[in-house]
């Protein structure tokens, strides 16, 4: 049981990409961080001594968000190392493309379980035990907006997310939780670098006026925003970080 009184933040898929750096960023901001994640042990277990070697509290958790007693689990080895729940980043995700026609069932179903079912599951358990005063920040993507043709089936992911934030927060009336999500575009990580040849990701570099791919740091700062106090007044919305690709 860690003694520190500061608030605590769950972080889902914080392993690698935009999630371990939400986590770097609320512990340098004050949190206590859940450092969650599915299968890169030696990658989490990095972060929470790297966050430690810089005096933050840190803890690694393996939980798969598409499990629900998985994310029981996450909630209860949280409450029990550090005592509460103040806000949860519902950054798990994962995006496989094909055209609607060339996307198996497995696929379909990877993607709903993790994107869809994950996000649902760490609400359901969010309102059930959070304290009030809370933060919850979903993740959605500015794909949603852009439905290019083969992110039929992750967009549509996203799309349900966007829509269960906004049912969420209101849900929640009467407790001081707010419940948004961050859209981001795309993103120098695994997830968007992985099978583009250099041209496709070249081209959608220049895509935004910024032109220049989002950097995790990036979407970690708006996270940081909602989470702290500055955003305290943004509630059911759907954030888009994406240097104003749409
Ligand atoms: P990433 O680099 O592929 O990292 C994904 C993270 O999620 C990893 O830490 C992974 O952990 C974890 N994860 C995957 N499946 C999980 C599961 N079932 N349970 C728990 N953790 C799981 O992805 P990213 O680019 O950082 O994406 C983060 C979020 O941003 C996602 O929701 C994604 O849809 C969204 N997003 C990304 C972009 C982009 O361009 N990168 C754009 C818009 C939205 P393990 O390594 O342990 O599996």
């Amino acid at each position: 049981m860690n003694t520190s009184d500061s608030k605590v933040a769950i972080v889902t898929g914080a392993s690698r990409g935009i999630g371990s750096e939400i986590a770097r960023r609320l512990s340098q901001d004050g949190f206590s961080v859940v450092v969650n994640y599915a299968s890169s042990a030696t990658e989490a277990d990095a972060l929470v001594a790297a966050i430690q070697a810089q005096g933050g509290q840190a803890l690694a958790v393996k939980a798969n968000v598409a499990s629900a007693e998985d994310v029981r689990r996450l909630f209860n080895e949280t409450e029990q190392y550090f005592g509460s729940v103040d806000v949860v980043v519902n950054n798990a995700g994962i995006m496989a493309l094909a055209t609607l026609a060339e996307t198996d069932d497995e696929t379909l179903d990877r993607q709903i379980d993790i994107n869809f079912k994950g996000t649902f599951n760490t609400m359901r358990e969010a309102a059930r035990r959070m304290r009030d005063g809370g933060r919850v920040i979903n993740f959605s993507s500015s794909v949603v907006a852009m439905l290019q043709p083969t992110y039929g089936v992750y967009a549509g992911t996203k799309a349900a997310v966007e829509a269960m934030t906004s049912v969420f927060a209101k849900e929640l009336r009467g407790r001081n939780i707010t419940v948004n999500a961050v859209a981001p575009g795309p993103t120098a990580t695994d997830l968007f670098l992985n099978g583009k040849p250099q041209e496709v990701v070249d081209r959608l570099s220049r895509l935004a006026p910024l032109e220049r791919l989002g950097q995790p740091q990036d979407i970690a700062a708006t996270v940081a925003f909602l989470a702290g106090p500055d955003g305290g007044w943004i509630n059911g919305q759907t954030l888009r970080a994406n240097g104003g690709i749409i």
